[in-house]
């Protein structure tokens, strides 16, 4: 049997690791070419650690009514979207509170260990305190707001990059992944594209480790125990429970759910991690394959995620 030849390119972008996998290996240089344009114009339109970036300027601008380009309008929508699908568990509003939790510059920059931090519990102001036009591309936040779109920012960057490699290559398939945010178009490789759902999207590929197979759509990761860092002693960690603003005390340090987009899965991955165990009974409504870790490290799979052992996965 002859192993399936694929085009691979690896770079970093948006804080993260980026990787570009084509079926078709002469087309990696065109596909490349689509994704870096799409990740540009992202960094660019939503980076909170670039001052320039169009969402920077329009958080120092609270209480305007600002005019935006389409791609940060269709960022907010999907971020707002996120926070509507999830009751607010996932919540672009909570910008103040990952920075005043210690997550204030790119990961890199994040100093591991340091002194403790004066944290305040208090709920973040809410989605529903930002104004979005899409029609008339405008937005107004209040002041006191600050917009971050991580959570969905780095699936949406994928999902259109993914699009738009697809489109550039007009023949086969192309996977794109933004720190192990994935998502696939075009024509997938016999069997699938299989991804392996590791903790850390860093972690080599091994037969140790889980994978399913995807045709379409994406498949996200959200978990505590990577981008985390120690203040006064106590481990903080970068997704924030919108009730308290601080980060999540979550039954779960790791969660990858599969979806028909890579933003709807990173919605889900997050926002398990924010709702703790009501979560799995939120998956299997939502009908989204997903592994869900425990504090502990036993895994959990819900609505229809593979089970490696052969057996039928069980809906809990
Ligand atoms: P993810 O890795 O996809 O789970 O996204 C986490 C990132 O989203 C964090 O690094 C923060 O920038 C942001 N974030 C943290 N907590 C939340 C939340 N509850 N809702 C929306 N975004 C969040
Ligand atoms: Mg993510």
């Amino acid at each position: 049997m002859s192993a399936t030849v694929l085009g691979i390119a690896d770079d970093r972008a948006l804080g993260s690791s980026l990787r570009v996998v084509v079926t078709r290996p002469g087309s990696l240089l065109a596909a490349k070419a689509a994704v870096d344009e799409v990740v540009a114009a992202i960094d660019a339109a939503a980076s909170r650690f670039r001052p320039d970036s169009e969402l920077s300027l329009l958080n120092a601008r609270p209480d305007q009514v600002i005019k935006v380009t389409p791609l940060l309008a269709q960022a907010i929508a999907a971020a707002l979207r996120g926070a509507e699908l999830t009751a607010g568990a996932v919540d672009p509003t909570v910008g103040s509170a990952v920075r005043l939790s210690g997550y204030e510059a790119d990961f890199s920059s994040v100093a591991p260990r340091g002194a403790a931090l004066p944290l305040v519990a208090e709920r973040i102001p809410g989605w529903r305190a930002v104004r979005l036009s899409e029609s008339a591309r405008t937005v107004v936040i209040p002041r006191g707001v600050e917009l971050d779109l991580g959570a969905t920012g780095k699936a949406f960057a994928a999902d259109l990059a993914a699009a738009a490699a697809a489109t550039a290559i007009s023949r086969g398939g192309v996977l794109v992944s933004m720190g192990g945010d994935i998502a696939v178009a075009g024509d997938p490789p016999k069997g699938g594209w299989l991804i392996q759902a590791s903790e850390d999207s860093a972690a080599a590929l091994s037969d140790a480790e889980e994978t399913i197979s995807i045709t379409g759509g994406g498949v996200a990761t959200s978990g505590t125990t990577v981008r985390k860092w120690t203040r006064g002693g106590e481990v903080l960690h970068h997704i924030i429970d919108p009730v308290t603003g601080l980060p999540a005390k979550s039954c779960w340090r790791t969660v990858t759910v599969a979806a028909g987009t890579c933003v709807d899965a990173n919605i889900a991955s997050t926002a398990a991690i924010v709702m703790g165990a009501p979560a799995v009974a939120w998956l299997e409504r939502q009908s989204l394959p997903s592994r869900l870790v425990d504090e502990n490290g036993s895994v959990h799979r819900v609505a229809g995620w593979p089970d490696p052992a052969g057996r039928a996965t069980r809906s809990s």
